[in-house]
């Protein structure tokens, strides 16, 4: 249960004066916080940081005050002139002044009794806006903030400035963001004292309070040591929650998974290649993980190509001679098959029982497929995430294999881990991500690492393309077909609806049909698995040539002899998404080229795109440029899928932060597993804060 001390932040922001439920509906598309389905919380507010200042500091008097320039000015009251009764149009003027000279304070569509009220007649005020010089006279026209100078410090002179949503007013916010504030309970350290004063960190709330009313625009300032404290916090938030997943994972460690080897030689002398030296490299980290008596957590990381799914299946056999059962789960059902074609002949020449499971299996096939998972005559599962659906039972799961990790979120970690004996679980991914977002997304992970292809691997040429040339590439395909080569035809990405996606596709084929005739192929997203598989086939098979296809294709298709690939409004795509797709091509040992067609007028990131991928193949060094193009959230496919982002810290400034949150929280965790001590209680409120609190959960499941 949530500590109370907390409640007032968990309080919906309705709670608060001046805010409605129309105004928390504006609210909510500003907050950080990944709301999902629950309603915006106070506590959301305090995380909404300016993204700027007004500076109001610039006391220099009517006289000295400069055109066009935010000042202060402490001026006494002389007299009001409302406009002519019946003529809204000349403006209701005060006239001030103060040692230096006179202002005309003015106002459109004023109302009498409010400004009598705001800037009584021979009081001392202070006002603060724009100035504005006229023939030789000043005025002020709708100072921002008017405040007698008895109650001075009600004036903010260093304002901050939030994101605002159209509708919603900054004075609106500001009221809001200020009582959240000021429900913020005196919580206990969770940082290390020594930790804090080496950084120069406030305490929490003196660092809301310095983001909130700053009295310096540095105190708003990413790099500032107020933003930078909040940014620690929700980062040591984030390790500590992955590790403590982490701890429970390896808690319910048991058996060394060891073998003889029989299985793994039979199908090493089955393999038409010999592995690469880091194939070979990532497969003894793998087989040394799996004889150890600790749960094994380790990420295969890999370009598209490098070969990681042979590296899967030789430690599966691993598992099947320690006499357990391993699975192998894909993100999507094409991707299952796929893999399912490839280990299954390899995996039966060494006498490996495997079986495919997916949303699509059913009546018996489905049925004898569980009953050999439940009985144990099945040794390797591959599938989807209907692998661990509640009627699909283990004999003796010991080990899994997960492909393409960064669909899938911590939660169907944990449900596969329920599956087993506490199965050891290698994470493979194809993105080659960065190091920093290795830790954000999986915490302190072992790695390996596949740094090179297979050998006799071509470069892939790659050019881009405007459409204005469209016929001239459907002239070059044709020589291409006639050379009996294959062809992938990547439809635009359209984003509004999976309908349009499949439409542009479809219209393509259908554009491209008089030209190739049943040499072409098409297989989009909306079609029947059966369907699916026999596009596919075909196109592997020869049959068909050409492949006119939506992303279905993105990750993990093996056509080795594929070797053009043209994408479409190739402008459309992040960098991410082209280097996976390009990745289909170059894996045989013939020559490939990739098509990038794309629209003009091309914008600035979508040039630097186009220009990064001609330029290299490297995956790392795109991802390193994709992160630079857009955000880390992005980069993972988390935005599309809701997990969780960040709300303060921003990886691009705060990395080094990272790295000691990592450390941090490893230590905090040896010294304290269940956070039981003062700074581990102190800890659990600090996940309650930032949203981990599904890892406290686990602390409570033990
Ligand atoms: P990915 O890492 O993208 O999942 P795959 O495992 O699909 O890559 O492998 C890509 C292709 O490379 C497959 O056709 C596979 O048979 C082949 N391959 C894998 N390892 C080697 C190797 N050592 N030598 C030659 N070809 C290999
Ligand atoms: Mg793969």
């Amino acid at each position: 249960m949530r500590p109370s001390i907390l409640d007032p932040l968990f309080a919906p922001i309705t709670s608060l004066e001046g805010v409605g439920p129309k105004v928390a509906n504006m609210i909510e598309k500003i907050v950080p916080a990944d709301l999902g389905d629950r309603a915006a919380r106070a506590g959301d507010l305090l995380f909404v940081l300016p993204n700027s200042v007004i500076d109001r500091r610039n006391r220099p008097g009517i006289a000295y005050a400069a055109q066009g320039t935010i000042v202060t000015l402490e001026v006494w009251i002389d007299r009001h002139q409302p406009p002519p009764r019946g003529n809204r149009s000349v403006p209701y003027r005060v006239f001030a002044h103060d040692d230096t000279g006179e202002i005309a304070l003015t106002f459109f569509h004023a109302h009498a009794a409010y400004l009598e009220k705001q800037l009584p007649e021979g009081e001392q005020v202070l006002v603060s806006g724009r100035m504005e010089w006229f023939n030789g006279r000043a005025s002020m026209v709708h100072p921002d903030h008017i405040a007698l100078a008895s109650e001075a410090e009600s004036l903010p002179l260093v304002e901050p400035v939030y994101p605002l949503t159209a509708g919603l007013s900054g004075k609106v916010l500001r009221r809001a963001v200020a009582q959240a504030l000021g429900r913020l309970p005196t919580l206990p350290e969770w940082q290390d004292a020594a930790f804090l004063r080496r950084h120069s960190f406030p305490a929490l709330g003196e660092a809301l309070n310095r983001v909130h009313n700053p009295a310096d625009p540095l105190d708003v300032a990413v790099e500032g040591a107020a933003w930078r404290r909040l940014a620690y916090d929700e980062l040591l938030a984030g390790q500590v929650s992955l590790a403590l997943v982490r701890a429970r994972v390896r808690r319910l460690s048991g058996r060394p998974l060891t073998g003889g080897g029989a299985l793994i030689d039979k199908l090493r002398v089955a393999l038409p290649y010999a592995l690469t030296r880091s194939q070979e490299a990532a497969l003894a980290d793998i087989l040394s993980d799996l004889g150890r008596p600790e749960r094994m957590l380790r990420l295969l990381q890999g370009d598209v190509g490098s070969g990681k799914t042979v590296v899967a299946l030789l430690s599966m056999a691993r598992a099947v001679e320690a006499g357990g059962q391993a699975v192998l789960m894909a993100p999507t059902e094409i991707l299952a098959r796929q893999h399912f074609s490839t280990i299954a002949e390899l995996a039966e020449k060494a006498g490996l029982r495997t079986a495919i499971l997916t949303g699509r299996e059913k009546g018996r096939e489905r049925t004898e497929t569980l009953a050999g998972l439940a009985d144990g005559s099945i040794d390797i599962a591959i599938g989807t995430h209907a692998l661990f659906q509640e009627t699909v039972a283990f004999q003796n799961l010991v080990f899994a294999v997960i492909d393409e990790q960064h669909r899938f979120g911590v939660h169907q970690r944990l449900a596969i881990t329920a599956k087993g004996d506490a199965p050891d679980m290698l994470v493979m991914t194809a993105t080659p991500i960065p190091r920093t977002l290795v830790l954000t997304a999986f915490g302190d992970m072992d790695t390996s690492k596949l740094t090179e292809k297979p050998a006799g691997r071509q470069p892939i040429r790659t050019v881009t393309l405007p459409m204005e040339r469209l016929s001239e590439l459907t002239g070059r395909i044709r020589d291409a077909v006639a050379e009996g080569q294959k062809i992938y035809w990547i439809c635009p990405l359209v984003e509004e609806s999976e309908e349009v996606k499949l439409m542009s596709a479809e219209e393509r084929f259908a554009a491209l049909k008089p030209v190739f005739g049943d040499r072409l192929g098409l297989v989009h997203g909306r079609m029947k698995g059966a369907e699916k598989d026999e596009a596919m086939r075909a196109f592997k098979d020869g049959e068909t040539r050409v492949l006119v296809a939506t992303t279905v294709i993105e990750v993990g298709v093996d056509v080795p002899d594929a070797t053009i690939m043209v994408i479409e409004h190739a402008e459309r795509f992040g960098l991410a998404q082209l280097h996976q797709l390009r990745g289909r091509v170059g894996r045989g040992s013939k020559p490939s080229s990739c098509v990038l067609l794309y629209k003009d007028p091309l914008g600035e990131t979508a040039k630097r795109r186009l220009s990064v991928m001609r330029e290299t193949e490297d995956g790392f060094l795109i991802a390193e440029e994709d992160l630079k193009l857009r955000g880390e959230g992005e980069l993972l496919g988390t935005r599309q899928s809701g997990t969780p982002g960040f709300q303060v810290a921003r990886i691009e400034f705060h990395a080094d932060l990272l790295e000691a949150a990592r450390d941090d929280a490893r230590l905090v965790l040896a010294r304290d597993p269940d956070l039981q001590s003062e700074r581990g209680e102190a800890l659990r409120l600090l996940l309650y804060l930032f949203g981990r609190d599904e890892a406290v959960r686990l602390l409570r499941a033990g």
